[in-house]
């Protein structure tokens, strides 16, 4: 590229030049990295706050629960939801993941538990404060330091107070598409 250093016009046009090269650059790099497809995200009902992702989730049959089903929450993606029922005799439906966003809350309960073997605490939205669900870890190391559940633990969610961003999306599609006709 010719430029001449008098012309104030073409130092800015090889500026804007050079600044757009190490932008092309920069995403040919991020290209190239490892990426997870996220199959959707499962976010608070009440708040929109991110929960956990459908990656996550998993099925794990509860020895309590009241009934089982399968709900397809992505096009790749079904999850088992479970009825289960407390002490006070609140039921609730209920789905399994890996990890989850929760506050930091109270110690372990070892009493009526859904899984035996595992203690539990609740899951609360760390934006809203609803309850999302349960906290599961091993008995053996559902200890007071231990605030959240380790990679042997797991969540369970409440069907109810979780929607998918993808169901979110198509109903706002759905909107459009009635305003635009
Ligand atoms: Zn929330």
């Amino acid at each position: 590229m010719k430029c001449n250093q008098k012309h104030k016009f073409m130092q800015i046009s090889l500026i804007v030049f050079i600044v757009s090269l190490f932008a092309c650059g920069a995403r040919a790099e991020d290209t190239n990295e490892e990426e997870t497809v996220i199959e959707d995200f499962f976010i608070c009902r009440t708040c929109g706050n991110d929960v956990s992702v459908a990656n996550l989730a998993f099925d794990k049959y509860s020895p309590f629960a009241l009934s089982a089903t399968n709900h397809t929450f992505t096009d790749t993606r079904s999850v088992l939801v479970q009825e289960v029922e407390n002490p006070l005799g609140i039921r609730f439906h209920i789905f399994l993941v890996k990890q989850a966003s929760c506050i930091k809350i109270q110690p372990w309960t070892h009493k009526s538990t859904w899984f035996p073997g595992y203690a539990w605490k609740v899951c609360v939205c760390p934006k809203c404060h609803t309850l999302l669900g349960w906290m599961f870890e091993p008995v053996e190391s559902a200890t007071a330091e231990q605030h959240f559940p380790t990679h042997a633990g797991f969540y369970a969610l409440i069907f109810q107070n979780i929607i998918t961003e993808g169901y979110v999306n198509s109903l706002l599609m759905k909107e459009k598409v009635l305003r635009d006709n």
